[in-house]
């Protein structure tokens, strides 16, 4: 869907990105996490042309990115802004609307996307003539993803789109993110300098160090085969909660009785999301057999 071969950018004599070689698939969401600094808004804004690569290469559905009509690019890939980035001047009608106008969609299309999007993220329709300032952080939020996904293009690049949330809203806005209708099949380029929020969003994770990749791998892969100690140390602060992410219930099946299994029914589902009523017992079996459990992801195949 969206490759990059050694790309690099500078800013005057500042290698802000440094030789980035990075596939997203169909369907797939890969989280580019880094520090402040590291280069992540600055690739996002190579993929959507926004500013030019110094050098390599970047190819949207095969095609090289210099050959794209600038207007169909943006058909193809929604663009969520650092800080929602919502026009100030503009309504939340006006700001979603914006892409479908410069495609030259007839007006009455332009309203009926609006409120199915509206509805989509739970914004009463009545809001819609209201200016961005009278709306909440979580509200601004998704009505930044609403007009990225306003003329439902395949290919979503989302820049830090839960940081200016408070911790609990963003629990929550990571849910909805993950169960919203609009995002299932996208492939998603999601920015975060949050690890658990990738370990929770993404497929794929693409860890960059002052423009570098140091690795890009599930989460298991990160934990478990890190690159370098670089991925190691990034990973320490947060590692029990990111291994019981990446532990997914069936990896514990065979340590749980017989007459708990049959009560289980999602074992894709990671521990950190096992249902209500099985915590204390799913997590009971997942601390005692924790180092098989753990020594069996050190030397999967993973
Ligand atoms: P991130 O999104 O990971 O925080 P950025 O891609 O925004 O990082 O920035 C990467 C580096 O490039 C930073 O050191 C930043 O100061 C620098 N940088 C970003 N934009 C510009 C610019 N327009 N001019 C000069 N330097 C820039
Ligand atoms: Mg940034």
């Amino acid at each position: 869907m969206v490759r990059l071969e050694n790309v690099s950018k500078y800013y005057a004599d500042f290698l802000a990105v440094d030789g980035v070689t990075l596939e997203i698939r169909e369907g797939e969401t890969v989280a580019l996490i880094g520090s402040s600094g590291s280069g992540k808004t600055t690739i996002l804004k190579c993929i959507n042309a926004l500013i030019t690569r110094s050098s390599g290469e970047i190819s949207v559905f095969d095609k090289p990115l210099d050959e794209w009509d600038p207007v169909e690019l943006r058909r193809k890939m929604g663009y969520v802004i650092q800080d929602v980035g919502l026009f100030p001047h503009y309504t939340i009608e006006k700001n979603i609307s914006l892409i479908p106008e410069l495609l030259g969609w007839e007006h009455s299309d332009i309203q009926t996307r609006v409120d199915i999007l509206l509805e989509r993220i739970h914004i009463p329709g009545s809001m819609k003539k209201r200016y961005p300032s009278a709306l909440s952080g979580g509200q601004k939020q998704r009505v930044g993803l609403a007009r990225a996904l306003a003329a439902d293009p395949p290919i979503i690049l989302m820049d830090e789109p839960f940081g200016a949330l408070d911790p609990i809203i963003r629990a929550d806005m990571q849910r909805e993110f993950l169960a919203l209708e609009g995002l299932q099949g996208k492939s998603i380029v999601l920015v975060t300098h949050d690890m658990n929020e990738a370990a929770i969003l993404a497929d794929r994770i693409c860890l960059l160090d002052k423009g570098v990749i140091q690795q890009t791998g599930t989460l298991k892969e990160l934990l478990f085969k890190p690159a370098n100690e670089f991925v190691q140390r990034f990973l320490d602060p947060q590692r029990d909660s990111l291994e019981m992410r990446a532990v997914r219930i069936k990896d514990i099946m065979p340590f749980i009785p017989q007459e708990l299994r049959s009560r289980i029914l999602i074992t894709e589902a990671s521990v950190a999301d096992v249902p209500s009523e099985l915590i204390p017992e799913i997590r009971k079996y997942y601390f005692i057999n924790r180092d098989s459990i753990l020594v069996n992801f050190r030397t999967d195949e993973i």
